[in-house]
């Protein structure tokens, strides 16, 4: 079932869901399952997968250091189909440009569609590590609203490079990004909410956004998206903070802002076993004001733990 079906069928009711990301090349997917487990009894009607960008590898061999590049964290279709058939739960998997051709990004909706996965998360990824700005590779898509269109011309059944028509239609519900504090690179608000916009028109059916810790920020962002005419589900997505280094980690990579007395409560902590509660009621505290606000979904950032998100969750579901 698609994501907005599961809001629609909600009627009103905020639901729960999580993101998860692949295990580590070489790992067993039991690990994943060990988180999941624990969340399953809070129904989500949807997990998501992340994908990684490729990295740059050095190796050394013969006293030269030899460039491989490689995923990391590979198997996000895999995954997908391994959690749906094991949990019975929808499944969404993050579809990335970057590092893919148009091509291999078609071959691998064509996987999903065949999987019965009929929800993607389309996304641009970031820069690779050793990149400081983003570059799309040869035939790949710049931004993210060009591989909505890709997705969008599947489900009309026009596939890449093909005059003929009449063929098989995909059925993707399209999931896109928001940032409540702006995108790290857009030069405004305003003008990141026109790109988003624009990513709507393109067919995305909602937006999730960035992780946030005031919840002001998304109020104000669903306010100013509404006003921009962006009329789709905007779900919030919330990380509980849970080590003290995310004091400056979050702020230098996601350029958000964390409010004052969340970073006195952290830096009151004796250990991070505390700043790991402090997450928690922080997160406690968020998702009950936005599940009074009546959002469609909370949706949390379990990055491969699942404890805080559970404690979390008993609270509300
Ligand atoms: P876009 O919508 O393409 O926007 C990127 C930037 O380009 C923005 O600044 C935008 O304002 C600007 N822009 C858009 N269109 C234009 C245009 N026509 N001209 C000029 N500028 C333009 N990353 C991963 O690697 N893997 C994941 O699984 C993953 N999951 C995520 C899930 C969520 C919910 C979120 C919020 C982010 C996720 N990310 C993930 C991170 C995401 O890939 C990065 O934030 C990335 O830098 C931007 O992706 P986007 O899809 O928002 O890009």
């Amino acid at each position: 079932m698609k994501v907005t079906d599961h809001i629609n069928k909600a009627n009103g009711k905020t639901l729960f869901s999580f993101e998860i990301i692949p295990p580590k090349k070489g790992n067993s997917i039991q690990q994943l399952y060990n988180n999941i487990d624990p969340l399953m009894e809070f129904n989500p009607p949807f997990i998501d997968v992340t994908t990684s960008r490729e990295e740059y590898l050095y190796i050394e061999k013969d006293g030269l250091l030899d460039r491989k590049i490689t995923r990391m964290r590979p198997g996000t279709v895999g995954i997908c189909a391994a959690i749906k058939h094991k949990y019975d739960v929808d499944t969404v998997p993050h579809v990335l440009c970057g590092g893919f051709t148009k091509e291999e990004t078609e071959y691998l909706l064509v996987d999903c569609h065949y999987l019965g996965i009929n929800n993607v998360m389309a996304l641009r990824g970031d820069a690779m590590k050793h990149q400081q700005y983003f570059e799309a590779c040869d035939g790949g898509h710049q931004f993210a609203k060009g591989l909505v269109e890709q997705i969008q011309n599947l489900n009309k059944g026009q596939y890449l490079h093909d005059v003929a028509e009449g063929h098989d239609k995909a059925d993707f519900c399209i999931g896109v990004a928001g940032y409540p504090e702006k995108h790290l690179e857009a030069p405004s608000l305003k003008t990141d909410l026109k790109r988003l916009k624009q990513k709507v028109d393109a067919g995305a059916d909602y937006v999730v956004t960035q992780m946030f810790f005031d919840n002001q920020k998304y109020f104000q962002f669903v306010e100013a998206a509404k006003a921009e005419g962006i009329n789709v589900p905007i779900i919030p997505g919330i990380k509980p903070l849970a080590v003290k280094r995310h004091l400056q980690l979050l702020p230098q990579v996601f350029k958000i802002d964390l409010p004052e007395t969340l970073i006195e409560a952290v830096e009151s902590c004796k250990d991070n076993k505390a700043v790991r509660q402090v997450g928690v009621e922080w997160a406690v505290q968020q998702s009950k004001e936005l599940q009074q606000a009546g959002v469609p979904v909370l949706h949390y950032y379990s990055m491969g733990k699942s404890d805080n998100v559970k404690a979390i969750a008993s609270q509300l579901f």
